[in-house]
């Protein structure tokens, strides 16, 4: 008898661990907010699936394999197949079954999906729940490409992770925590799912960004354009984790960008946005630099903090990442040059070197005219015909934290075989942070 309660006792003791971890590995739910203010949304299932009141729990219906259920916003509330239904809050239930997803307007989703009506409007909201681990199934491939290098695939399921964490809670007063676009990040279901990109999320499962102990906002973007960004310089917000660094995106495809536009279509789209100064004179904005920059209108990267458009009847200064928005620019981190194209040439006779006589057509370049104030700082416009503002900038996005492309770049200069190399591409987009595992 004492021989086997101290068997048992043993089993319960090399037991008991596993079963503590088993407890502390459960990944936190998240809700997603897949749509908000529709007239109507179809629901099927390759498995079948009911419909609940989703605070009695009281099955509404059930509906066979690939049935089509649809359900609408009436004025009293929720309507199933074109019948007014009672309850504020619909719950499609999945029969118990591995694998088993739900289809909402012809994408499938893990988890469950509630249905309730969106406040204040004459619409509805969807609302998928699911663990944040499957979650990150559904934006990683949305958020970089999966064939790309594995550790760059991981770096960004860590900072997706820790990002999704920080916003839970972000769409609260619309009954979830994050919605399904650029917003919060993008995400596309199980239908936008990719074996690599789930790999990566299960090889780095409960791994986050932290800085003194807390998950950081870890913000990314496509590419850096050679230097990252501090936090407050494009948002407001300082953040010890969020500065500025060496960005390695140079082999990127969106390294370099190009945008030329007439005055009349630069004062065309300043006017949308509510900016009327006249006729545009000059921009007012410190030359591009190498970085680290100390301009006082530029970030520590060269992005443009503001500047200042003068036209004939006043002035203004625009921060660079409303005219980023305005102009639909890839990045804030640019220079204006101002230009006008070779409007003449002149012909003359020359000898080559084999003593042929040859039309040599050489273009005289107008110049614009000096500004009153011709600073390196002002950017002057005459307002002479043909005369274009020449936008060149580098990188794609905001700028802070972990760019996609330099993770890419710093993955293919990896140790061949170093699976732990996404931490150092995470330590060097991030400043002074931990990489810690929440489960
Ligand atoms: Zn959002």
């Amino acid at each position: 008898m004492r021989k086997a309660i101290l068997i048992l006792s043993l089993l319960l003791l090399a037991l008991l661990p596993a079963a503590l971890a088993e407890a502390g590995q459960a990944s936190p739910l998240i809700m997603v907010g897949l749509w908000s203010n529709q007239t109507s949304i179809v629901l099927s299932s390759a498995d079948g699936f009911s419909l609940a009141d989703a605070e009695t729990s009281g099955i509404l219906g059930s509906y066979k394999a690939k049935e089509k259920v649809t359900v609408t916003f009436s004025s009293s509330g929720i309507a199933v197949n074109g019948q007014p239904v009672t309850a504020r809050k619909l719950v499609a239930v999945l029969p118990p079954k591995a694998g088993a997803a739900i289809e909402v307007n012809r994408r499938q989703y893990r988890g469950s999906v509630s249905i309730h009506r969106t406040a204040g409007k004459n619409g509805l909201t969807v609302v998928n729940t699911l663990p944040l681990e499957e979650y990150l199934y559904g934006i990683i491939a949305r958020e970089i490409s999966p064939a790309w290098p594995a550790e760059a695939v991981k770096a960004q399921a860590v900072a997706a992770r820790t990002y999704a964490l920080h916003s839970l809670g972000k769409h609260r007063s619309d009954g979830y925590d994050v919605c399904a676009t650029t917003d919060c990040q993008v995400y596309g279901g199980k239908t936008a799912e990719d074996a690599r990109a789930t790999k990566a999320v299960d090889e780095t499962r409960g791994l986050v960004v932290t800085h003194k102990g807390k998950p950081i906002p870890a913000y990314f973007h496509g590419s850096g354009g050679g230097f990252t960004e501090n936090s407050e310089n494009v948002w407001g917000g300082h953040h010890p984790a969020l500065r500025g660094v060496a960005d390695f995106d140079q082999n990127s495809s969106h390294f370099r960008w190009e945008k030329q536009l007439t005055q009349k279509e630069l004062e065309a789209a300043l006017e949308s946005a509510g900016i009327r100064i006249g006729s545009l004179q000059s921009i007012e904005i410190s030359p591009l630099t190498k970085p680290p920059v100390k301009a006082f209108d530029r970030g520590v990267s060269g992005r443009i903090k503001e500047l200042r458009f003068v036209g004939s009847s006043g002035s203004t200064v625009v921060s660079g990442a409303k005219l980023r928005t305005i102009l639909g620019l890839n990045s804030t981190l640019f220079d204006i040059k101002v230009t006008l194209p070779a409007e003449k040439s002149v012909q003359f006779e020359i000898t080559d070197s084999y003593g042929d006589r040859d039309l040599k057509t050489v273009p005289i370049n107008v110049k614009p005219l000096p500004g009153k104030a011709d600073k390196p700082n002002i950017r002057s416009i005459s307002g002479r015909a043909n005369e274009t503002i020449v936008f060149t900038g580098y990188g794609w996005g905001h700028g802070i934290g972990l760019s996609q492309w330099g993770a890419k770049a710093m993955a293919e200069k990896a140790p061949a075989g170093d699976t732990a190399y996404f931490r150092e591409i995470l330590k060097h987009y991030y400043t002074g942070v931990e990489i810690s595992k929440l489960y």
